[in-house]
C-alpha cells in the first residue's frame, strides 16, 4: 500500500480544504490509513487517480460469492498479522450437501444446517454457505438440488463438480444468485475457466503445489476469469500452514499477484477437520468447507473467527440506551455500565440470572471497560448523568440507583448530581444476583 508520502506526491497541495481536510498532508495520512478516497479531492487529475487507485487496490483480490442478503466478500486483506492494521473479511464457513439425497431429505438436512445459530456479545453466528456436490455424476440432479436449495434460503453456494459440463446447467439456473463453482484443476481450466467467464462468476482452482497454482491463475486470467479463490490442498496441519502461509506472504510481501486470491481449505469432518478448519482460519482461509458440522464444534469455531476478525482498534460496543431486564416497573433499582459489548452481555447475564427486574443504563465510553473508562475520564459522574438524562432514567423507576463497584468512588458526586442515593455495587459484576437479592427490592 501507498505511504502518505507517496500519496501526497500526486496531491496538489494547495491546502484548499475542500476534501473535508485542512491540508492536503492531513488528506495523504487518511488515503495512506484507508479512511478517505482519492476521489474526495476533485483536482487530482485523471491519469493520478489511476495511477493511485493501481497501486492502493488489496493486493489479495475482493471476491464476491452471492447475491444480495446472504452474499459475502473474500480477500481483500492488507497484513499478515492482525495487529498491523485489521483482517478486513471473515473466513466464511460452509457444509456440503450431496445431491444424491432425496429431496425431502436434501431440504431436511439443509434445514438443520439453517436452524444452527448462536448469539455471542450481540453477534449472531451461522452457517455462511452450502456447498452442493455432484455427488451422483448427473448435471440435471446437481442443477436440481441447488436450485432447491437456492430456493429455501439466501445462503450463497458452491457448485462442486468433475467439469464444465456438470456444472454448466447448475451454473446457468443459478447465474443471477453468484455460486462459487469448484474446482478447476490442470485438466479441466480451460473450460471451467470459460464457463466462469462466460457467467461472470467466481471460480476455485485446485492444485496442491505453489507453482502449479500460480499456473492455473495465469491460464484462468488469460480465459478472462478474474474472480478466484485458491485451494491449495488440506491433507495436513503442516501443509495448510505452509501453502496458506507462503501464499499470502508471496502476494503481500513480494507483491506476487499469481497468488493474490482468497484462499479456501476443504477440511471433511470429525475432529482432524476442526483441527484443520481453526488453522485455516488463523491462518489465511477465506472459506473453510466441511463434510458435515455439529453445532458443539461450529460454536467454539466461530468464536475464534470473531475474536480474530475484529477490529483492535475498535472494541465491539452496545448502543447507550436505557435497557430493562427481567420486567422491570417504576421501582426497579437502576443499575449503569459502559458499553463495551463484552462488559454489557456479562453483566446483562448475571442479572438475568436474578431473575429480578432491573433497568440498566449503558454509557456510551466507546467501547472501554468499567475501570479503562473511568481511568480515562469517560465514565465519571458526569457521564452517567448524562446518559440517565438522555434515556430519561430516572423518570422510569424510584429505585435506588446502584453504581458498580469498581467505581464506587464517584457515587457520592454521582448523588449530587443526579439527587438521588446511589448504593455501590459488588465489584465483580458474577456477584449481582446475590447483591441484588440482598437489596430486597
Ligand atoms: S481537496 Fe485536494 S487540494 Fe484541496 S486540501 Fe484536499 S487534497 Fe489538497
Amino acid at each position: 500500500m501507498p505511504t502518505a508520502i507517496e500519496y501526497f506526491k500526486f496531491l496538489p497541495k494547495t491546502n484548499c480544504g475542500e476534501c473535508g481536510h485542512p491540508t492536503c498532508l492531513a488528506f495523504a495520512m487518511q488515503l495512506a490509513n484507508q479512511k478517505a478516497s482519492v476521489e474526495e479531492c476533485p483536482y487530482v487529475d485523471e491519469e493520478a487517480k489511476r495511477t493511485l487507485q493501481e497501486s492502493s487496490a488489496p493486493p489479495v483480490r475482493g471476491v464476491t460469492v452471492g447475491a444480495g442478503e446472504g452474499s459475502f466478500r473474500m480477500g481483500e486483506e492488507t497484513v499478515l498479522y492482525r495487529h498491523e492494521r485489521r483482517f478486513v473479511n471473515p473466513t466464511a464457513y460452509a457444509v456440503a450437501i450431496p445431491d444424491v439425497l432425496p429431496a425431502e431429505q436434501l431440504k431436511a438436512l439443509a434445514q438443520s444446517y439453517l436452524d444452527m445459530s448462536f448469539e455471542r456479545v450481540g453477534m449472531t453466528f451461522d452457517i455462511d454457505m452450502f456447498a452442493v456436490f455432484n455427488a451422483s455424476g448427473d448435471a440435471e440432479r446437481l442443477r436440481s438440488a441447488a436450485v432447491a436449495l437456492d430456493g429455501m434460503c439466501s445462503k450463497p453456494l458452491m457448485l462442486i463438480g468433475a467439469g464444465a459440463e456438470d456444472l454448466r446447467p447448475a451454473a446457468e439456473a443459478l447465474q443471477a444468485s453468484r455460486p462459487l463453482l469448484y474446482g478447476a484443476d490442470k485438466g479441466s481450466i480451460s473450460s471451467m475457466a470459460a464457463l466462469a467467464a462466460e457467467l461472470g462468476l467466481p471460480l476455485a482452482l485446485r492444485d496442491g503445489s505453489l507453482e502449479g497454482m500460480a499456473e492455473l491463475v495465469e491460464a484462468a486470467r488469460g480465459q478472462g476469469a478474474e474472480d478466484l479463490v485458491l485451494d491449495l490442498g488440506s491433507d495436513s496441519m503442516r501443509h495448510v500452514l505452509e501453502r496458506n502461509t507462503v501464499a499470502r506472504k508471496a502476494s503481500l510481501k513480494r507483491s506476487f499477484k499469481g497468488l493474490g486470491y482468497p484462499l479456501m481449505n476443504l477440511v471433511g469432518s470429525g475432529e482432524e477437520a476442526m483441527k484443520l478448519a481453526m488453522l485455516s482460519t488463523m491462518k489465511y482461509g477465506s472459506l473453510v468447507v466441511f463434510d458435515s458440522l455439529e453445532p458443539q464444534q461450529a460454536l467454539p469455531l466461530m468464536t475464534l473467527r470473531q475474536n480474530i476478525y475484529t477490529d483492535p482498534q475498535v472494541p465491539i460496543q452496545v448502543k447507550q440506551g436505557l435497557y430493562p431486564i427481567n420486567g422491570p416497573g417504576e421501582d426497579s433499582p437502576l443499575l449503569f455500565t459502559t458499553n463495551f459489548s463484552l462488559t454489557y452481555f456479562t453483566v446483562r447475564a448475571d442479572i438475568e440470572k436474578s431473575r429480578i427486574p432491573v433497568w440498566l443504563q449503558v454509557v456510551d465510553t466507546e467501547g472501554l471497560s468499567v475501570l479503562t473508562a473511568y481511568a480515562a475520564n469517560k465514565f465519571g459522574h458526569e457521564h452517567v448523568a448524562a446518559a440517565f438524562e438522555a434515556s430519561s432514567a430516572l423518570e422510569s423507576t424510584s429505585g435506588p440507583v446502584v453504581a458498580p463497584g469498581m467505581v464506587a468512588k464517584m457515587s457520592g458526586k454521582l448523588e449530587e448530581a443526579v439527587g438521588r442515593k446511589v448504593l455501590v455495587g459488588p465489584m465483580e459484576s458474577g456477584s449481582l444476583p446475590k447483591f441484588l437479592k440482598n437489596l430486597g427490592v
